[in-house]
């Protein structure tokens, strides 16, 4: 018989999948013993059933009412009964937390004559009003679809009328004529009556629950964070407790360490008098929970117990929310919590330090893109930088951008490629568009617990929060500071994450501490703390990895950073860039050449120039192996475009000018090399194949390159890859070119020159003949760009603006195959590979050098496959060193 409901002292935090994160954690915290109000849980099961069917579950509805009555016998209250209610929350809560995305309705059970009954034993009329009034406005908005910024809009005015700026300075009195407009609202805008039946309130509020997993804010924010659409939401049922039962009560967020920093100690915010969703809601300005604690010494007290334990049981960070009820802490959630990159890098630290974790379980704590993040450059305040308002450092990092005061116009915006900051008093779910757009987020109200600031840090965005000095005033699209400077939309701001200000202007950037300690092992004061973490966790992915990483550099100094870096070797040196610039003229005076000794004659004009190229890099790299590829583009590519040659020429003819021969000459090669569909023309090996001589002087270069670094006393490690290669005969035939080169130059020198001679694996074919290829090849190294383009038919510049956006939307693929790698198809190819390559030459060195080398998934992934290294650009290699370490954890 399958259940579809579980009261929370049968559940566990393993049971995620089942009971959604909230429900499973509250079930967690109750089989510790901890305060939690009673309740159960729908399972994510019985909403995907829903989903599928447009019907709950048979026997759903069952096991809730005997859960239901459960709790009202070991409460001595029934739902609907008139004298002491029994109230109830029904809460959404999905397998990965989705904070705010989908409903919540608070105060189930009341109704017309409940609420009476409530006033009579409360003793306080006033909380029981405003608990009607509050069901009323979340079962309108949430459940019967009324526009919730009616209610604000309701609640605003009344507020106004009386002359009040706080909903706690509302009576009893004015409470209850709210209740009568916001019904009156709802039969307005549904032709529906607010339902009076308890149960109808509660079934309606799980099925609304259920229905706002599709709701399009909750698509959103699942496509933004890569979790599936299938997964389905848990309803929670719980026996609501109070805060807004007077001074003596209240709701409050808080974390077992700061999110932003890492910080130990407790952090968070309180909202007295209040129940749990002013509090993220921004409604009223919280006080700090130090504030608590001169407050409620005792519920203090307990909160601190309360949260070590779950840190201590967690092994991490916690979030929680908390009520307190007349003195009486009730705990209502908690999960581990979200954090910026630097509190997770200090966090981990901090807790193998305290015996907590172990360094492996600290190293699996972090990860690759937080460490990205670290790197990004911050502002360089020394200068000029005049802060135009200060709040809180709610999510860190440097962000440029005009202002803009609601969402749309940020999407709209940031459509054109525009730079936007956000700029709203708080934000709500609505936002989530707009936060996703802009470059950073900046709210006046709210603390770092609030809406902005949880999905900001969520998502790696900057943001700074509760910047009260800002008057924002979204209609008229401006906001001003105290000192009369008033920012309009459009306004270049910079807006510092970490420190909590926001510039007038555009603020210059410099490097971040870690960049710096990366780049040459220094150390400055306010950064040592995340330094020293980071330098911890990759010093254990160094030491646990089976992968090397090497990097993607075609110069000496990119290679020098790139070794600074810890890279251990170059994976892909690319040659093309070595004949742009002011080289082109020779390389034009190669293709154009009307014979074999003209062709030599700028041949051997290259030459040197290449063989200085290669020397300053194998310098850079020496010791370590450098792997050159052979010329790749088709060479029409360093001849001047055919258009614009076209017109040039034809504008010259216009004005009476005769074309010089050279043009004429060049118009002809062009014209003669044109390719429709460069991508599979006369490129990678096939140049080298049908240009004579242009291979022969690459590996002369490359050649005496390691001579002179020889003779220079050093040990230069030069491999040569070959590119584009689908089939073994195209290999063999290059290889005997490239070794009977590099005989000739150890003859002539009489220094031995050996040079492992490989390929690269990016055509299907290649990797679907890699036994044989692997007969003419020394090493593999998988262009994994190439092969995704091949193996897919995508021409990557075509298709990403086009159409991957749809692709995205209609989910066929989560994330672009361009980004993270495509395992199934291109992944299974590359498997493939490595099987055939190396049942025909055992111990085959396997590395990869597209751009998946430096994202994380796909690092994972080459780990499992078992390739030998990773290459990626020289700013990716510290994030390939951390995930090759997580991937053999
Ligand atoms: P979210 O996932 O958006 O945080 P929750 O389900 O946690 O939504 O509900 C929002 C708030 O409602 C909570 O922070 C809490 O303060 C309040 N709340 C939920 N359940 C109860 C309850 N049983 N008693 C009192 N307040 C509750
Ligand atoms: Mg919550
Ligand atoms: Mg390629």
């Amino acid at each position: 018989m399958v259940r579809y409901v579980y009261d929370f002292t049968e559940g566990s935090r393993d049971m995620a999948g089942l009971l959604g994160g909230k429900g499973s954690n509250l079930a967690e915290m109750t089989r510790l013993g901890l305060p939690v109000p009673p309740g159960f849980t729908v399972t994510t099961e019985a909403c995907r059933a829903f989903l599928d069917t447009g019907g709950a579950p048979a026997g759903m509805w069952g096991e809730i009412a005997e859960r239901l009555t459960a709790i009202e016998t070991a409460t001595g209250r029934a739902l609907g009964q008139p004298e002491d209610p029994l109230l109830l929350s029904v809460r959404s809560g999905a397998r990965f937390s989705m904070p705010g995305m989908m409903e919540t309705v608070l105060d189930i059970g009341l109704n017309d004559e409940s609420v009476l009954g409530l006033a009579k034993v409360s003793g306080n009329a006033r909380f029981a009003w405003d608990s009607y009034r509050r069901l009323v406005q979340m079962f309108g908005s949430t459940v019967m679809g009324v526009d919730s910024a009616r209610f604000e809009d309701s609640l605003a005015a009344l507020k106004t009328a009386r002359g009040v700026t706080d909903d706690v300075h509302l009576s009893a009195d004015d409470l209850a004529e709210l209740v009568g407009t916001f019904k009156e609202l709802i039969h307005r805008e549904t032709g529906e009556h607010f339902p009076q039946s308890p149960a109808e309130q509660l079934h309606r509020a799980v099925l609304a629950v259920f229905t706002s997993w599709n709701g399009a804010r909750a698509r959103l924010y699942r496509r933004r964070e890569h979790i599936a659409d299938d997964l389905g939401t848990a309803v929670n049922v719980q026996r609501m407790v109070f805060g807004n039962l007077g001074s003596d009560s209240g709701s409050g967020v808080a974390f077992t360490r700061d999110p932003a920093t890492g910080r130990p100690g407790l952090y968070g915010d309180y909202l007295p008098d209040a129940q749990g969703e002013d509090v993220v809601a921004g409604i009223r300005n919280t006080v700090p929970l130090t504030e608590l604690e001169r407050l409620d010494p005792g519920s203090y007290a307990r909160l601190r117990a309360h949260m070590e334990t779950l840190e201590r049981h967690y092994r991490d960070l916690c979030d929680i929310e908390f009520t307190i009820e007349r003195g009486t802490l009730w705990m209502l959630q908690t999960r581990v919590g979200k954090r910026t990159a630097e509190a997770a890098f200090a966090i981990a630290s901090a807790l193998a330090d305290e015996g907590l974790v172990t360094e492996d379980e600290a190293l699996s704590r972090v990860a690759g893109e937080q460490l990205a993040r670290l790197m990004f450059p911050r502002f360089d305040t020394s200068g000029t930088g005049v802060p135009l308002a200060r709040g809180l450092p709610a999510s860190p990092g440097a962000a440029v951008g005009a202002v803009v005061f609601d969402s749309a116009e940020a999407v709209r915006r940031a459509a054109t490629g525009e730079k936007v900051v956000l700029v709203r008093q708080e934000t709500t779910p609505d936002d989530l568009p707009g936060m996703i757009a802009a470059q950073a987020v900046v709210t006046s109200r709210g603390g770092k617990t609030s809406h902005a600031a949880v999905v900001a840090r969520g998502m790696g965005k900057v943001c700074v929060c509760g910047a009260e000095e800002l008057a924002v005033d979204t209609s008229a699209r401006r906001c001003t500071t105290p000192d009369g400077a008033v920012v309009e939309e459009g306004t270049v701001v910079s807006v510092d994450g970490s420190a909590g200000v926001v510039y007038a202007g555009a603020v210059p950037l410099t490097d971040s501490a870690v960049i710096r300690f990366l780049a040459d092992g220094s150390a400055d004061e306010d950064g040592e703390g995340v330094v020293a973490a980071v330098a911890r966790a990759l010093g254990r992915a160094d030491a646990v990895r089976r992968l090397e990483v090497r990097a993607n550099a075609d110069t000496p100094e990119d290679a020098a950073r790139a070794r600074r870096f810890g890279a251990q070797g170059i994976g892909l040196c690319r040659t093309e860039h070595m004949f742009l610039g002011e080289r082109r003229k020779l390389v034009e005076a190669m293709i154009l050449a009307p014979d074999e000794s003209a062709r030599e004659r700028a041949l051997a004009a290259l030459l040197p120039l290449q063989r200085r190229d290669f020397t300053g890099i194998l310098e850079a790299m020496d010791g370590l192996p450098v792997t050159i590829r052979l010329i790749d583009p088709p060479l029409h590519e360093f001849l001047p475009d055919r258009t614009e040659l076209a017109v040039r020429l034809a504008a010259a003819e216009a004005r009476g000018v005769e074309p010089g021969p050279h043009d004429t000459e060049l118009l002809d090669a062009v014209n003669r090399m044109h390719e429709e569909n460069p991508m599979l023309g006369l490129r990678g090996v096939r140049l080298g194949l049908v240009v004579p001589g242009l291979v022969a002087m690459q590996v002369r270069a490359i050649a005496e390159a390691v001579v002179e670094r020889t003779r220079a006393g050093g040990s230069p490690r030069a491999e040569i890859m070959v590119p584009l290669v689908g089939a073994v005969e195209e290999l063999r035939i290059e290889r005997e070119e490239v070794e009977r080169v590099l005989a000739e130059v150890s003859r002539e020198s009489g220094v031995p020159v050996h040079c492992p001679v490989g390929t690269m694996i990016e055509l299907p074919r290649a990797a679907l003949t890699a036994g044989r290829v692997a007969a003419e090849a020394e090493f593999f190294s998988f262009g994994t760009n190439d092969l995704t383009q091949t193996t897919w038919g995508f021409s990557r510049d075509d298709v990403e603006a086009a159409f991957f956006s749809a692709y995205l939307d209609k989910g066929i693929f989560a994330t672009s195959p361009f980004e993270t790698l495509d395992r199934d198809g291109v992944g299974r190819l590359v498997r493939i590979a490595v099987e055939e390559g190396r049942a025909a030459r055992p111990g085959l060195k396997i590395g990869v050098c597209g751009e998946h080398g430096g994202d994380p998934d796909s690092v994972h992934f080459f780990h499992a496959a078992g390739l030998d290294y990773v290459s990626c650009s020289p700013f990716r290699v510290p994030v390939a060193r951390l995930e090759a370490g997580r991937a053999a954890l």
